[in-house]
């Protein structure tokens, strides 16, 4: 008990929570949004009454996404000559993540120097450390229009079906604007999390109040400064890194908040600042690319004598890694003081800001730290200190029912004239559903069909059997908590391959069943790295809501040294001899 608490109690304490958690139903606890549901995927911010004639062209790269994803690979593809190129994207505009989430009070809690790519390219500083939303909208905006990336766009573009054409050796892009646009090469970046989800509460279609998810924000209901909300009670599901930013908003606007947690979010310290103008103007080229691997590094498992970004990320993750850059992660007797000390801390915090006890009681998280997504804010604890705020906690059971006037949790009636849904986005799903189209390769097999039993990829981008084809996306991709920063390296790989190709006159470019093999087989084995963490962690989308199986190991990172991923991609470009690969010219 010398370090202030006794390791075994809280052992007992983080398998009880666990177990209170835990459901049959797994993922099959939520509901998707499609059918009598779509509604809440429906875009607030597109023009309805858009037009345009159909295309039946041919681009040489068509780029599914116009998000980071979309955007880098775009402007990678720029800077290596290539000029055909199109986005599509379903969104009015480009932005991805940063185009849907326009909730109040959204902001990126990784460092704006290392998360917004391409300052040093657009001459652009960032005025604070941590972003707000619609400063990284703006910042999108501002890639497409300096690499040219809007004209030949098709945005309020939903593909509806990619299908390889061999006899032409092209991609046949169907949309449901009635396109057919051919492409020799694909690039999909589909994004992350990109389909909300919603609870599969008993009755979520009952409720007859206003209702929406948060990623599609209802602001011809709350007004734009949700000064609307004045005299309204107001509920919101979910206590994720989006309650977590949109709550104190909700709390100062709302006539009564009630807050549904089924588990609470560790909540660190913020301390946002604004920039140095000092520091800005000394700023060396290259000095991002320098930051962005340095904090890479400091959140991966690795060691640098310096910290650039010096945040409560990296002053975490160098005491606690989420991964060893040698390998399993640390479940020594060592490491798990260390993360009980720094929960034991995360839980004062609480009790320090929250005055009434049974609400800080309730508020406080119990499980390993990096269980679930870590989160920073200095005004969503100090919300629940305000009158017009309830926390309901369901203890770790969820909603049980919503009503037509509102939730019940316990047994009580919570009356609600709007109920917010800040319950994520779908993890875990076949990729085209969570996509919205089918992907059809060379032998006419489906991309369902080929990952039925798993993800299957070359360097977690190329796929056999789909020739010229990359698929951006954290599956089998080197482990990284700044997203940008694993875009980027895929992005730049993209532009290369497909640079190369044009320059060296191939038509076909395709893995082969052999080296894609290879890399499975080193995710797989690789991701034994997390694999004591998924069965012993609260339930929650890293683990399959703690149902954690074989098709999860596949599905998991390239896990390595902290740079390992994008050093295996550059040494393989440095070859200049497209291994693994078969060319069709
Ligand atoms: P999450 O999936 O993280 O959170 C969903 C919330 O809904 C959880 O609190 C969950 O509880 C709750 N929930 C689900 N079902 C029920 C139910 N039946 N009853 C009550 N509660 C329920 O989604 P978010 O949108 O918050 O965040 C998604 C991800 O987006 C984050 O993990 C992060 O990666 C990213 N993000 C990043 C930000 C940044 O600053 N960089 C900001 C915002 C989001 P439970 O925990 O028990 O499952």
């Amino acid at each position: 008990m010398s370090q202030g608490f006794d390791p075994n109690a809280l052992r007992d304490k983080y398998s009880r929570e666990r177990q209170r958690r835990l459901r049959d139903d797994g993922i099959d606890q939520y509901v998707e949004v499609a059918g009598r549901f779509a509604r809440f995927a429906h875009d607030p911010w597109a023009n309805p009454g858009f037009t345009r004639k159909p295309l039946f062209d041919e681009v040489d790269v068509a780029i599914v996404g116009a998000g980071f994803g979309g955007l880098l690979t775009g402007a990678r593809l720029r800077e290596l000559g290539v000029a055909s190129i199109r986005l599509i994207d379903k969104a009015a505009d480009v932005g991805g993540t940063w185009y849907w989430n326009r909730y109040p009070g959204i902001a990126c809690d990784v460092e704006s120097y290392v998360y917004m790519p391409l300052l040093e390219e657009l001459d652009y500083v960032p005025p604070e450390k941590y972003a707000k939303g619609p400063e990284i909208f703006a910042h999108c905006q501002h890639i497409a229009r300096h690499y040219d990336l809007y004209s030949d766009a098709c945005l309020q573009t939903e593909v509806t079906e990619i299908r390889w054409d061999p006899s032409v050796s092209r991609w046949v892009i169907t949309t449901h604007r009635g396109d057919a646009i051919r492409a020799r090469f694909v690039s999909l970046a589909n994004g992350y999390l990109q389909k909300p989800k919603l609870p599969g509460i008993a009755g979520i279609d009952q409720f007859s109040g206003r209702t929406f998810h948060t990623s599609r924000w209802d602001y011809d209901y709350t007004g734009a400064d949700l000064t609307r909300l004045a005299d309204q009670r107001v509920g919101i599901i979910g206590t994720g890194a989006t309650a977590i930013q949109c709550v104190p908003r909700l709390a100062e606007a709302a006539g009564h908040l009630y807050v549904f947690q089924r588990t609470p979010s560790t909540v660190d310290v913020r301390g946002n600042q604004p920039t140095d103008p000092r520091w800005a103007a000394e700023l060396e080229p290259g000095w991002q690319q320098r930051r962005m691997e340095n904090f890479q590094i400091l959140t991966a498992g690795g060691h640098s004598d310096e910290d650039l970004v010096d945040d409560a990320w990296t002053s975490l993750t160098k005491t606690l890694p989420i991964v060893s850059g040698d390998g399993p992660v640390d479940q020594s007797a060592r490491a798990e003081l260390a993360d009980f000390a720094k929960m034991e801390q995360i839980r004062g915090r609480i009790d320090a800001l929250v005055t009434d006890p049974g609400t800080a009681e309730a508020l406080k998280p119990w499980y390993g730290y990096f269980c679930k997504r870590p989160c920073f804010h200095d005004e969503y604890l100090q919300a629940f200190n305000r009158d017009n705020v309830t926390l309901v906690d369901t203890r770790g059971r969820g909603v049980e029912q919503v009503t037509s006037s509102g939730a019940v949790v316990n047994g009580v009636e919570y009356a609600l004239e709007a109920l917010i849904f800040a319950t994520g986005f779908e993890v875990g799903t076949d990729y085209c559903r969570r996509t919205g189209f089918e992907v059809i390769g060379r032998d006419g097999v489906s991309l369902t069909e080929k990952w039925a039993d798993g993800v299957r990829t070359f360097h977690g981008l190329h796929v056999s059997g789909f020739p010229n084809c990359f698929i951006e996306s954290i599956a089998q991709s080197g482990f990284t908590v700044n997203f940008p920063y694993l875009i980027d390296t895929q992005a730049r790989h993209v532009a290369w391959v497909i640079a190369e190709a044009l320059r060296r006159e191939v038509a076909a470019l395709e893995v082969t069943a052999e080296a894609e093999q290879g890399w499975v087989d080193a995710v797989v084995a690789r991701s034994d790295v997390i694999a004591g963490r998924r069965e012993t962690c609260t339930p929650g989308y890293y683990n399959r809501e703690g149902h954690a199986s074989a098709r999860l190991r596949q599905d998991s990172f390239f896990f390595g040294s902290p740079t390992e991923y994008s050093d295996i991609l550059a040494a393989w470009r440095e070859s200049g001899t497209l291994e693994g690969f078969t060319l069709t010219r």
